[in-house]
């Protein structure tokens, strides 16, 4: 075992039992990242002279005041942030030509968390620009490549978060998730990845892609490190009105719990003729182990699930569009301005900053939006997206959490889906409904396929039920041994 493949609970343990100092720690994965980002392409920044800082301050703490006090978990344990966190004094791209020289003058509220409670930031991670995307194929910076075959996509938007992780450049990473960010590149790169309940973290510092779906969360080796990290970052913050002000609970102190008599949910329109055999072949073993755990399985409808793709892109885009409209080239991120004045300016700045994508994105949320169009399609979406969360709020009244598919199949092979928007936007058939409903969901590895990639699980909670999937997943995870799998890279 080498200190890279560990969890953040071992490395803590190793930390504060003075076995391993943060900086060797830090070193190691400094050195891994050199290593193999070449073939990754991971991490777009790293910084190595901020994280040894950071890991000297840790150490000293740890050496001053150990025995004297508990420590956080996080003290020392190097990390990595989805490229779409504003961090100070570090350039944040959004994977974007527009920002591909923007250093922030503060960090967001996730990241000064982190920070307080003594991370290692080890740098930067790569993501579809503006996390538009599902592969990773659209960042300005290159296509991330998926640490268990390299000629397949790691998945998107935080494909970078999910290779770093399963690469183990990182310990674990942050990823933002607005349609499916953190689950499906989670379940392509065989670890775990949590999007809350919308409201449960600060989206303050977080590059805005749709802000009625974007949330952050972890991607981590393990359950308890999901835990853990959640609870980290998780919290009321009073610069972003949409954060809620509710206690964030110990995540880790129930995970034991155990799922006797736990009520799962299986919808029906999650198994569909589209699931990839050796997907399924994989969900049903873990029903099976869930039942064998003495949970019980009951079958559950969502019914207008088959909306949630149309109404997904509709809500989405329009609110890219608005959120997008301060790439002006005015007050930051690319300028092209051939003096032939302001409006010129603007459209070459734009033309110039933007990717394929965005673009794409831009115009589809603009059209939804224009006079006459309105009710037609946004105002519809917003209605549509009302009954979806009825469909879980009611299904919630007879089981506690839900188990489906993450994605309808394995990783596929870059450029694969490239040039078929569409069937892109499919891959995340089943981890859009949630963001609409706004409730919380995980990914964890729940087998492999016969090309030896990732199969990932998804368990859905209630709003702000992140502690029973985070249980459920725990009793799953002890039964079975697919997260201690490794890409040979
Ligand atoms: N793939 C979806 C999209 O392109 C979701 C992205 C995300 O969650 N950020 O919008």
């Amino acid at each position: 075992m080498q200190l890279t493949d560990l969890t953040i609970h071992a490395l803590h343990d190793k930390l504060i039992k003075r076995e391993l100092s943060s900086m060797d720690l830090t070193e190691a994965f400094l050195a891994r990242i050199e290593a193999s980002n070449p073939q990754i392409n991971a991490f777009i920044t790293v910084c190595p002279e901020q994280a040894r800082k950071a890991a000297a301050e840790a150490d000293k703490l740890l050496a001053k005041e150990c025995g004297e006090r508990k420590f956080g978990l996080l003290t020392g344990i190097p990390l990595a942030l989805k490229d779409i966190f504003v961090t100070e004094g570090v350039r944040t791209t959004c994977a974007s030509k527009m920002l591909d020289n923007f250093i922030p003058p503060y960090d967001g509220t996730a990241v000064r968390k982190l920070k307080e409670s003594g991370a290692v930031i080890l740098g930067k991670l790569n993501m579809d620009e503006f996390a538009m995307g599902s592969s990773n194929e659209n960042s300005a910076f290159g296509p991330v490549r998926n640490p268990w075959n390299l000629d397949c996509v790691p998945g998107g938007s935080s494909g970078g978060s999910a290779a770093a992780v399963a690469a183990l450049q990182t310990v674990a990473a942050l990823g933002t998730d607005t349609g499916g960010s953190i689950r499906q590149p989670a379940s392509h790169c065989g670890v775990v990845g949590l999007k809350p309940t919308y409201g449960r973290v600060s989206r303050y510092g977080v590059i805005a892609y749709a802000s009625s779906l974007d949330q952050v969360g972890p991607v981590t080796r393990d359950v308890e490190d999901a835990a853990i990290l959640l609870g980290a970052v998780a919290g009321y913050d009073n610069a972003d009105s949409t954060s809620v002000n509710a206690s964030v609970p110990d995540y880790r102190k129930n995970l034991k719990k155990g799922v006797k008599g736990l009520r799962i949910g299986l919808p029906k329109e999650y198994f569909i003729d589209g699931l990839d055999a050796e997907v399924k072949q994989s969900i049903e073993a873990a029903i099976q182990t869930y039942r064998e755990l003495g949970a019980e399985i009951v079958d559950v409808s969502l019914p207008h699930t088959p909306y949630a793709v149309a109404c997904y892109y509709l809500i989405a885009t329009a609110e890219a569009s608005s959120n997008l409209a301060r790439y002006d080239g005015v007050r930051y991120g690319k300028r092209v301005d051939d003096g032939k004045g302001l409006i010129d300016m603007y459209m070459q700045s734009r033309a110039a900053g933007f990717g394929d994508e965005v673009k794409r994105r831009i115009m589809l949320g603009t059209y939804a939006l224009s006079s006459g169009y309105y009710d037609a399609y946004y105002l519809k979406a917003q209605k549509v997206r009302t009954l979806i969360r009825q469909d879980f709020l009611e299904a919630f009244t007879g089981v506690d959490v839900l188990l489906t598919p993450v994605a309808p199949t394995a990783a596929f092979k870059l450029s694969e889906k490239a040039e078929d928007p569409l069937q892109m936007y499919l891959s995340d058939i089943f981890t859009i409904p949630v963001n609409l409903a706004g409730t919380c969901a995980m990914s964890l590895p729940c087998g492999h396929s016969g090309a030896g990639l990732p199969i990932g699980l998804q368990l859905v909670g209630k709003p702000f039920g992140e502690e029973t999937i985070l249980q459920a997943a725990y009793a799953f995870e002890q039964a079975t041994d697919w997260h201690k799998k490794a890409p040979s890279i």
